[in-house]
């Protein structure tokens, strides 16, 4: 079982370091948005989008078991959208990416948000080929996600702190999920967002921009 998981786990890689290396090339910035089901990840994109304005060239592959809704909430924005629909599977994997990029016709220098499957496990493992991995907790969840599934904290650069505009409504300790997640990995940044209110949101749009130029730079050295 465990060699199983070892080949899977590898030939992804390898699969992830191409992706990673065509997005170099054209200086595509790629993030993988991770979380539990309901954490608000397609509105956050939605939001992120229409901030945008299509100042940057966007485009999204949304990862579900089934159904295409939530590409159409994204495509509604105007930026394309691609699903994905994993059946039983229950993660995007380096290879369903790898099929998806060609037939995205994504201008070079954009961004490409790839919506994980909602699920705090096993998206930690498969590698796509992203810059980041962007983990999304928000505060109807516990406060304790962190520590219960660290591998997910870990393996991400940045967490969102999110729908923060339901706070004076919830007992949710935000010092203490923010503390747990630094816990599982010190070098966590961390900015609390919310669709809603729209709170976090230039934060957010400042963090890509930094990134897209990291990108920009970087396919100028290839
Ligand atoms: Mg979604
Ligand atoms: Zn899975």
């Amino acid at each position: 079982m465990l060699k199983i998981e070892r080949d899977i786990l590898g030939k992804n890689n390898a699969r992830a370091a191409e992706n990673r290396a065509w997005l170099r090339a054209r200086g595509i910035f790629a993030l993988n948005l991770v979380s539990s089901p309901g954490s608000g990840k397609t509105s956050l994109l939605v939001r992120t989008l229409q901030a945008l304005g299509g100042r940057v060239p966007a485009a999204v592959i949304e990862g579900d078991q089934q159904t295409e809704f939530d590409a159409e909430r994204i495509r509604a924005t105007g930026a394309p959208a691609l699903q994905i629909n994993t059946g039983k599977g229950c993660h995007l994997d380096a290879d369903m990416v790898a099929r998806a990029l060609p037939r995205m016709a994504l201008a070079d220098g954009s961004l490409l948000l790839i919506e994980n499957v909602g699920n705090l496990v096993c998206p930690a493992a498969f590698d796509l080929g992203e810059a980041h991995k962007v983990a999304i907790l928000s505060v109807t969840e516990g406060e304790d996600k962190p520590l219960k599934y660290p591998d997910m904290f870990a393996a991400a650069d940045l967490m969102l702190l999110n729908k923060v505009d339901l706070l004076p409504y919830l007992r949710f300790d935000t010092a203490r999920a923010i503390d747990y997640a630094l816990r599982v990995n010190p070098r966590l940044r961390v900015i609390r967002s919310s669709a809603t209110s729209g709170e976090g949101i230039d934060e957010w749009l400042a963090w890509i921009d930094a990134g897209l130029a990291a990108a920009h730079a970087s396919a100028r050295r290839a």
